[in-house]
């Protein structure tokens, strides 16, 4: 038999959210109307606010058009260093903020910069599906603990340390330990007192923490948000964000990595990622400039993020009043970002798993979810909350009649 052409580490590379794209496409040829929630995508549903494309056509029709600098454009790199101070209280520099093409590529260069082939770092399922993905594809190890359902998504601190732990008794070293808040696939913020815990074992241990802050904006139902960058000051630690979520702004491509601290850790850190960007040559340049005007216009910015939150709230609202409705799912009331994880009760309906039970729902109700197994947490599958309240009622009522079609 031939041997293939391709590394050992690429069959890692997979996206579980897209995995049911083929099928929907097939079924809108044959003229089927099928609803779309698997993309945590706000501009599938609403436009990138006006004033921010308006910075996008300025910023072509003045010329800035070439390569620019590669850690970021000054302007850019400015407004988020302002956007931390007055969010965060936190203070950077320049360096301390390089700018990518998403968190997306953030993730493969802080992944290739730090592991080596066999070294493990930690991430807790269910998680965003790109991380396992970008750790195996520099042949690295995941070391998988877990956010806790039971507590609503929080991260069971015990079993977190029983992990680390059972690791440094080996001569193994664990490389970073990433978290999400707040979270996507579960939609949880986690509570200030738990990230203080975690900072303090990540401290203990000296384990580089890096928290991924996406969705930072996009919190309702009374929740508060807290940046880790508010807790870890005096220990390496990073902090991922972009223009995707909050700034409806994900074809944009805009992202950043932060390493606010200064100590050899980070030093030797945020100058590699810095070697990164350059290898890359440049994020975006027009679309740099459009989300500097987007950070810097607060006032437009707070009246469009406002009315986003407002949205999102609703629609949730709305999905989990009929999700409770169903006997045959439990979930876990979000509370940021835009997703739902329901628990599917797989013993009493008529699948084997969550994946069938996705594909089947598409190709029965015309509904694209995504099965929970992909994110690490068999027997869920993941809701996009973003489509607007009309479509999303009607979507979770297909969803409710499906199962109870299919209960044993
Ligand atoms: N991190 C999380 C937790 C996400 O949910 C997503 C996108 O859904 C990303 C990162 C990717 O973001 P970007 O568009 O900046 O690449």
């Amino acid at each position: 038999m031939a041997r293939s052409i391709l590394s050992e580490s690429s069959k890692h590379v997979f996206s579980a959210i897209r995995e049911e794209d083929d099928f929907a496409e097939g079924l809108r040829k044959q003229g089927k109307k099928v609803v779309k929630l698997s993309s945590g995508d706000p501009a599938l549903y609403y436009p990138t606010p006006k004033y921010i494309v308006d910075a996008y056509v300025a910023a072509l029709e003045s010329g800035r058009t070439s390569y620019s600098r590669s850690q970021g454009v000054l302007e850019l790199v400015e407004a988020v260093i302002g956007r931390y101070k007055s969010k965060y209280g936190i203070n950077m520099h320049e360096h301390d903020v390089m700018v990518t093409s998403g968190v997306a590529e953030a993730l493969t260069f802080l992944n290739s910069a730090l592991l080596n082939p066999g070294e493990e770092a930690i991430i807790l399922k269910p998680y965003y599906t790109q991380y396992p993905v970008a750790i195996q594809m520099f042949g690295a190890k995941c070391l998988v603990g877990e956010y806790d359902e039971s507590k609503d998504w929080s991260i069971d601190l015990e079993a977190l340390k029983r992990l680390i732990e059972r690791r440094s008794r080996t001569s193994k070293k664990i490389k970073y330990l990433l978290i999400t808040n707040p979270n996507n696939p579960t939609g949880t913020v986690l509570p200030k007192k738990t990230l203080e815990e975690v900072v303090d074992l990540a401290n203990e241990h000296r384990i580089l923490l890096m928290s991924d802050e996406i969705y930072d904006e996009i919190v309702f139902h009374g929740a508060a948000f807290t940046s880790v960058g508010e807790l870890a000051k005096g220990m390496p630690h990073v902090l991922l964000n972009g223009a995707s979520k909050a700034f409806d702004a994900t074809g944009f491509r805009i992202g950043y990595v932060l390493v606010p601290e200064n100590d050899r850790v980070s030093d030797e850190l945020k100058k590699k990622i810095a070697d990164y960007c350059r290898v890359r040559l440049c994020a975006n340049t027009p679309a740099q400039y459009a989300v500097a005007e987007a950070m810097s216009n607060q006032s437009e910015h707070r009246r469009t993020v406002g009315k986003l939150i407002e949205r999102i709230e609703g629609i949730v609202d709305v999905a989990m009043k009929l999700l409770d409705e169903n006997p045959y799912l439990e979930t876990v009331k979000p509370s940021g970002a835009f997703y739902i994880f329901p628990q599917i009760n797989m013993r009493s309906l008529d699948f084997r798993d969550d994946r069938e039970f996705v594909h089947a729902l598409l190709g029965e109700k015309l509904v694209q979810t995504t099965r929970g197994s992909g994110f690490g947490a068999s027997n869920h599958f993941r809701i996009v909350a973003l489509a607007p309240k009309d479509v999303m009622s009607d979507c979770v009522e297909r969803i409710n009649e499906f199962c109870r079609h299919h209960s044993k």
